[in-house]
C-alpha cells in the first residue's frame, strides 16, 4: 500500500548512495490500517543534491526547505534529515540556519543532521518511524511502535519546550488524539492548557491551514470538544468563548450539530466546505452583534451586514480565511434573512441562488440545533420536492399570508 511514487523516490536516492526512508504520517497510518493522506520521504541528501536526480523537482519553503518531487499526481515531499542543534553548536552551518524568537519559537530550521537527529526533532513518537522499502524494515528511535500498540500520543523531548518551539504542535497533539482515538500521555498533556495562548504567535495563514485539518478530518466533533477542553478553541475563535459560556445550549449545540453533519458528509464522501463550518461557528456572534445594531434602530439587513463584516474581520486576524470562503459565508448569512420572505416570485428566485443549497442546509442546521424558525426548513424541503405548479401555489399562499399580515399592521405616521 506504499505509493509507487514514494518507493521510486526512495529507490533512486538509494541508488545514488544516499540513505532514504518513507517517514511520518504514512508509516503511522499504514501500521494502523488507515489510508495515508500523503507520503513523505526523508533522506541524508541535501536539497541541492536531491533536485538534479529528478526531472520534475523543485525546492520550496524558507522556514523549512523541502523538495517536491512529482511523478504522477500527488507530489512526494522529500526532506533532508534535520538536527535539533542550536545555533552556534553546528559547525557546518555557521549557526545561522536555525532561528528562534524570544518565546522560543523556531522561525527557521535548516540545520541538517543524521537520521537519529531527524527522529528527535519530529513532533510525536508515532510520527517518527522510518520505513525502508528495500528490506521492508522499520527504524524506530523513540518507541513509536510501542506507542502505536498502546494507542498513545506522546510528544518527543521536553513537552513545554517542544510546544514553545512550534505552538502548532499543541493542535497536532489534539488532532491525532481525536483522529486516531488515542490517549494523550500525561506529561504531554500537562502543559497544553498553560501554553494555549502561544497559538497567538502562529501566523494567521498557517493557523487557518491547521484549522482545516482539524475540522475536515472526519472527526470534527471529537476534535472540537478536545480543543475546547484544553482551552485551544478559545484561542482559535475567541469571539465565541463568551457565547459558549453565556448561552451554553444554543451556541454550542449549533456548532456541535455543524460538526456532526460535516463528519457524516465526509464519511459518505460528500463535498464539504470550510465556508459552511466557519459560517456555523461564527453565526452566534453575528446574530448577537446584529441584534445590538438592530436595537440601535438599524434595519435587519443593515445590522446583519455590519455584524458580518466585523465578525469576519476579527476572525481573519487570527485565522486567515481566504476570500473564496468568506464570500460564501456572508451569502449564507444574508440568505438566512431572505429565505423566510418567499412570497410571489421570490421563492423561485431564491431557489436559483448559487448559494441556495448551502443556505437551506444552514436553515436545517439551525432548526436541528433547537432554533424555532416556524417550519421554514420543512417548507423549503417541500418546495424543492414539489412540481412547478405546486411551487407557484406554495409561493402564492405565502404572498396571501404576507399581505394579510401587513394590512393588519398600523401604518407609521409620516413625519415629513
Ligand atoms: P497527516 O498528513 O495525516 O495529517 P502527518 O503526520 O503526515 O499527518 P504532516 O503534516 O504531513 O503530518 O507531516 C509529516 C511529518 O513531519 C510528521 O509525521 C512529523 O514527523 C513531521 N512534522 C510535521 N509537522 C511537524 C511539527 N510541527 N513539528 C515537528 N514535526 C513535524
Ligand atoms: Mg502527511
Amino acid at each position: 500500500m506504499i505509493s509507487r511514487d514514494a518507493r521510486k523516490v526512495v529507490q533512486i536516492l538509494q541508488e545514488h548512495g544516499f540513505e532514504a526512508y518513507v517517514v511520518g504520517g504514512s508509516v503511522r497510518d499504514l501500521l494502523l490500517g488507515l489510508k495515508p493522506k500523503d507520503f513523505d520521504v526523508a533522506t541524508n541528501a541535501k536539497p541541492a543534491e536531491i533536485k538534479p536526480l529528478f526531472r520534475r523537482a523543485r525546492i520550496i519553503g524558507r522556514r523549512f526547505q523541502i523538495v517536491h518531487v512529482q511523478f504522477s499526481r500527488e507530489p512526494i515531499e522529500v526532506t533532508t534529515f534535520r538536527s535539533n542543534a542550536t545555533p552556534g553548536q553546528d559547525k557546518n552551518t555557521g549557526g545561522n540556519r536555525r532561528q528562534q524568537t524570544d518565546t522560543g519559537m523556531l522561525t527557521r530550521d535548516n540545520v541538517f543532521g543524521s537520521i537519529s537527529d531527524d527522529a528527535s526533532r519530529r513532533d510525536l513518537t508515532i510520527n517518527a518511524l522510518y520505513y525502508d522499502p528495500s528490506d521492508n524494515s522499520i527504524h524506530d528511535f523513540a518507541g513509536g511502535l510501542e506507542d502505536i500498540d498502546s494507542r498513545t500520543i506522546r510528544i518527543m523531548g521536553d513537552p513545554a519546550t517542544r510546544f514553545r518551539e512550534d505552538p502548532v504542535r499543541l493542535l497536532r497533539v489534539v488532532r491525532f488524539a481525536a483522529k486516531l482515538g488515542f490517549t494523550i500521555e500525561r506529561s504531554t498533556e500537562k502543559p497544553i492548557r498553560k501554553l494555549a495562548a502561544d497559538l497567538s504567535h502562529v501566523s494567521p495563514p498557517r493557523l487557518f491551514d491547521e484549522t482545516l485539518k482539524l475540522f475536515m478530518s472526519g472527526q470534527g466533533l471529537a476534535t472540537f470538544w478536545l480543543l475546547h477542553e484544553y482551552g485551544l478553541f478559545d484561542q482559535m475563535v475567541p469571539q465565541l468563548s463568551n457565547l459558549l459560556k453565556e448561552r451554553e445550549s444554543q451556541s454550542s449545540s449549533l456548532i456541535e450539530q455543524a460538526f456532526t453533519n460535516t463528519d457524516l458528509r465526509i464519511r459518505a464522501n460528500k463535498r464539504v466546505t470550510p465556508a459552511f463550518i466557519y459560517a456555523a461557528m461564527l453565526w452566534p456572534s453575528v446574530q448577537h452583534l446584529a441584534k445590538q445594531y438592530q436595537g440601535q434602530g438599524n434595519s435587519p439587513a443593515y445590522a446583519l451586514n455590519k455584524a458580518a463584516g466585523e465578525v469576519i474581520s476579527r476572525q481573519v486576524s487570527i485565522t486567515a480565511i481566504p476570500r473564496r470562503f468568506t464570500m460564501p459565508m456572508r451569502e449564507i448569512w444574508d440568505l438566512q434573512l431572505l429565505l423566510p420572505r418567499r412570497g410571489g416570485q421570490r421563492a423561485k428566485r431564491l431557489s436559483e441562488h448559487p448559494r441556495f443549497r448551502a443556505a437551506y442546509d444552514f436553515v436545517l442546521l439551525r432548526e436541528q440545533a433547537g432554533e424555532n424558525l416556524e417550519g421554514l426548513g420543512d417548507w423549503w424541503t417541500r418546495y424543492q420536492e414539489a412540481s412547478e405548479e405546486e411551487q407557484q401555489q406554495m409561493a402564492n399562499a405565502q404572498n396571501q399570508d404576507g399581505k394579510k399580515r401587513r394590512r393588519r399592521k398600523p401604518r407609521k405616521p409620516k413625519t415629513d
